[in-house]
Parts: C-alpha cells; sequence; structure tokens
C-alpha cells in the first residue's frame, strides 16, 4: 500500500470514528442500530461534503426527518420548520443547502431572496402543502370576507402569499387565540384545524375555524388503539404526538406538541421511556441525544423527506441541477415573506 493510500484509509478511519461517536446510539433499522462498518459506508461522503461545503461557502440546514447521517454527519443546523425558518434568517453563506421538502426550501429563499438555495431531493413534496392550492385560498377568502388566513408553514410559497399570517405547530393555538377576529380562515392541516378548536375551547375562546385541506400522511396514521398498545406493553410510558394528529389521539398523549416542543418535553423530563407517535427521524435525533433513554417508536417514517441523502447532498453542492435549485417569482416573495414576518411578530 502506498503512502498516500495509507493516509487516505487512516482519513477515512477517523471520518468514521467521528460519525460512530455520534451515530451509534441510533436505530438504523427498527432493532438495529448504526455499526462501525455502516459509519465507514458514509464516511467517503461526509468527508467530502463537509470539505466542499467549505470551498463554496455553503450552509447546510437540515430537518429533524431527514436521515441522521446527514443531521448528524454534515448538518450545520437541524430542526424543525420554524427552527430553520429562523435559522435561515440568520445565515451569512452565499449558498444554504436545504436538507427537507420543497415548501420548506422555498421558505428559505423567502427569507433570503439574494442566496442561492439547493435541496438535494429536488422537488419533494408533502401531503399537506400539495393539499391546497392559492387559487383554493382565494376562493376561500373571497367566501368568507374579513376573515384573516392562517397558513400552516407545511404550504407552498404561492399559499404563504396569500395568507395574512403563517403558523407553526409550535405557535398555532398561541397566534389563533391571539387574532381579535372571530372567523378564521387555517389551511392546509384538517386535523390541525380541529385541534385548534378543541384547544381554543379549553382556552375559553370562542372562534370558527373554516378550514380546507388535507393532512400529514405520517401524523394521521395513529389512532387511540396505538395509545393504548404503548400503555398496555410499556407501563409508565409518556406518550407523545403531533398536533397533526387526530384529535382522539391527541386527546389521549401525555404531551402534544410540535417536533422542538417534544425534544423539550424530553429535555425537561426525569421519564426514561416515552413513545412517540411521530416521524422516525426526530426518534432518532432523541436516541442520540439521550443514548441512556428508551424511544418506542411504532411506526411513521416520511418518504419525501428521506429522498435526501449523503449522496445527493454532495451532487447538489458539486453541481445542482435545475429541479434542484429554488427560484420564486419576487411578488410572491414579498407577499409570503410578510405573512412570515407576521408570524415572527406574533410569536414575540
Ligand atoms: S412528515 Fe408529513 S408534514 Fe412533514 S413533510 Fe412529510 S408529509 Fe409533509
Amino acid at each position: 500500500m502506498s503512502l498516500t493510500a495509507l493516509n487516505k484509509k487512516a482519513l477515512l478511519e477517523q471520518e468514521a470514528h467521528r460519525l460512530y461517536g455520534l451515530l451509534g446510539s441510533v436505530s438504523r433499522s427498527k432493532g438495529v442500530k448504526w455499526s462501525y462498518a455502516d459509519c465507514l459506508q458514509a464516511a467517503p461522503y461526509t468527508l467530502a461534503i463537509n470539505q466542499i461545503k467549505k470551498e463554496k461557502n455553503a450552509v447546510i440546514l437540515a430537518h429533524s426527518y431527514t436521515v441522521p447521517e446527514l443531521v448528524l454527519g454534515v448538518a450545520d443546523f437541524s430542526g424543525d420548520s420554524y427552527a430553520l425558518s429562523r435559522k435561515a434568517c440568520e445565515v451569512s453563506a452565499d449558498t444554504i443547502v436545504f436538507a427537507g421538502v420543497w415548501f420548506m426550501a422555498e421558505t428559505a429563499k423567502i427569507l433570503n431572496p439574494s442566496k442561492r438555495v439547493l435541496i438535494p431531493a429536488g422537488k419533494a413534496g408533502c401531503t399537506l402543502a400539495d393539499a391546497i392550492t392559492e387559487e383554493e385560498v382565494r376562493a376561500l377568502k373571497a367566501a368568507h370576507p374579513g376573515a384573516p388566513v392562517l397558513c400552516y408553514v407545511n404550504s407552498t410559497a404561492g399559499v404563504k402569499a396569500e395568507s395574512d399570517v403563517c403558523v407553526t405547530s409550535g405557535n398555532v393555538f398561541d397566534i389563533a387565540a391571539k387574532l381579535p377576529q372571530k372567523e378564521l380562515i387555517f389551511v392546509p392541516d384538517l386535523l390541525m384545524a380541529q385541534n385548534i378548536e378543541a384547544e381554543l375551547k379549553r382556552r375559553g375562546v370562542s372562534k370558527k375555524i373554516i378550514a380546507s385541506g388535507g393532512s400529514c400522511c405520517v401524523h394521521d396514521k395513529y389512532t387511540p388503539a396505538d395509545v393504548q398498545a404503548l400503555r398496555r406493553d410499556y407501563p409508565g410510558i409518556k406518550v407523545l404526538c403531533h398536533p397533526e394528529s387526530r384529535p382522539d389521539v391527541c386527546a389521549q398523549a401525555d404531551f402534544v406538541g410540535s417536533t422542538k416542543g417534544m425534544q423539550d418535553y424530553v429535555a425537561a423530563s426525569s421519564d426514561k421511556l416515552f413513545g412517540l407517535l411521530t416521524e422516525v427521524g426526530l426518534v432518532n435525533r432523541l436516541e442520540a441525544a439521550y443514548p441512556d433513554r428508551k424511544f418506542i417508536w411504532p411506526f411513521g417514517t416520511c418518504a419525501y423527506m428521506k429522498k435526501n441523502t449523503l449522496a445527493n447532498t454532495f451532487q447538489a453542492l458539486l453541481e445542482p441541477r435545475a429541479d434542484q435549485t429554488v427560484e420564486l417569482p419576487p411578488d410572491v416573495i414579498a407577499r409570503a415573506k410578510k405573512s412570515l414576518e407576521n408570524m415572527f411578530e406574533m410569536s414575540k
């Protein structure tokens, strides 16, 4: 073996050890953790991505639901939609690589119109964002004049541009309660709309929610039977769910909140056993952060988020395709930005 080959081997082994330190407690598939051999396979990509990122003055923002080798191996920042949209406002790099789905990369572009925004997965969809068009929002506004439009952040740039204020799963209840109007239009999550009504009722606030759209194909699958099975099989377990889930699931959970809310709940808890009715990416992040705790995840994977890989992240940094580059009309950017700024203002 030549000296160069030896050096390369040593470098790869060093990188594999770094990755194993980050990923060793994370599940690769159900019941199987990342091994050193898995990390050795990922090492050439993470080394190359971290190098090219510097050369291109790029920053990688990764949603928590993307694969753990991206989140832990190469991302400069990871989090949920709200945290990433806040982070996108602060970025000074020339290029933002957004590992997530298309509407999220659009949000990064809306907040940073002068920067190049790339998404490794290309036009990765979302069953929520794709559930309503801007034309349908305009029709709702015409049918309910005076009712402000709240759009969940999981919506297209065109829908955000038609909305008065954007919301996330972390601030939706507070913003809906703060608005003075008695009638609100909420898109595009029908289950979250039901949860808003239930939460406002619990707070003694009376409002009519006019909802349209669809549901998240991950969180809408959970049923009360899943909560009951977790409680039966794991006595003492704390069950966490997302407000994109059915109201009868939320009603039985110990905690209902955003991805960040669930992370904060676990951080503040002295419990050791948690049932997570959410996407596996969050389970992986918690496994990495708390190797001494047990996280039970019955099922739930977002195929759209998993379209982001180390291989296409490297390729997008090196030579992005047109479908990996986010471009938006300036007037859409300006109007959509207003709905995001209104959210930042109302979340203070
Ligand atoms: S997890 Fe649900 S809401 Fe999130 S991107 Fe996937 S389909 Fe959309």
